[in-house]
């Protein structure tokens, strides 16, 4: 990080979250006992990588104690203005089994990695899932609050700390970084249904 021509430029994000930064290689050299593998095959390794990203199988358990997390709400602070209507319990539960699936697909990837393999369009399926789930757990937190789920933490009145807005604030670009949704869904339908190139 301290090569010269490298420069990192900070991006505050919508939910005011720092850690998140602009990179400039501008010229930068680096020492050949650094290289990555053999020369001319970096795109092999980054390609690789993006496997091993895809494949966080910590985002299953996130996912389960973001929808878990709602339940205690519930059943912890009872609910200020009546309990949940029909249609929001539903969905909960929804979130919920989508949860236990996004745990099933993680054991398919580790179980895979266990065995030394690099798993691709699996890798691609899993983030998909976890992403687009994690919008959905957010959205469904907000509906559970109400009006209160627009409280930002530090307001006397947020339900759990002002979690929701902040969930969901944090949850839109999952469905970008580690590559778009719809960048996934061409893995899926080209590697791992042999769909020809559109
Ligand atoms: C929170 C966050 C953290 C990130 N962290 C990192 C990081 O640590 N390191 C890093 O290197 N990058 C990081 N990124 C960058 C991220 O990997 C890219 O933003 C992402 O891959 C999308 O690329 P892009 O923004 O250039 O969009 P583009 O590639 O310009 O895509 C724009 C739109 O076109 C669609 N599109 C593009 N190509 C196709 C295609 N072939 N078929 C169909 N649709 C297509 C996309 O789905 C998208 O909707 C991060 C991004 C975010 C939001």
């Amino acid at each position: 990080m301290k090569s010269p021509g490298l420069s990192v430029r900070p991006i505050i994000n919508m939910a005011n979250s720092k850690g998140l930064c602009e990179v400039f290689c501008e010229d930068v050299r680096v020492p050949v006992k650094n290289r990555l593998g053999e020369e001319n095959r970096g795109w092999y390794v980054s390609a690789t990588l993006l496997d091993f990203e895809r494949s966080n199988i910590g985002a299953a358990i996130g996912n389960r104690h973001s929808a878990l997390d709602l339940v205690k709400h519930i059943e912890d602070a009872g609910w200020p203005t009546g309990q949940p209507d029909e249609h929001v319990r539903m969905e909960l539960t929804s979130r919920l089994i989508e949860a236990e699936v996004g745990r099933l697909l993680s054991y398919r990837i580790v179980s895979m990695q266990k065995r030394g393999l690099v798993p691709n369009y699996e890798a691609s399926m899993n983030k998909m899932f976890y992403s687009e789930l994690s919008q959905r757990i957010s959205w469904t937190g907000m509906k559970l609050f109400r009006t209160q789920g627009m409280l930002l933490e530090g307001s006397p009145n947020a339900p759990r700390h002002g979690s929701a807005p902040r969930n969901y604030m944090m949850t839109i670009p999952q469905t970008i970084a580690a590559g778009t949704s719809e960048i996934q869904r061409n893995i899926i339908a080209t590697r791992g249904l042999g769909l020809p190139r559109g």
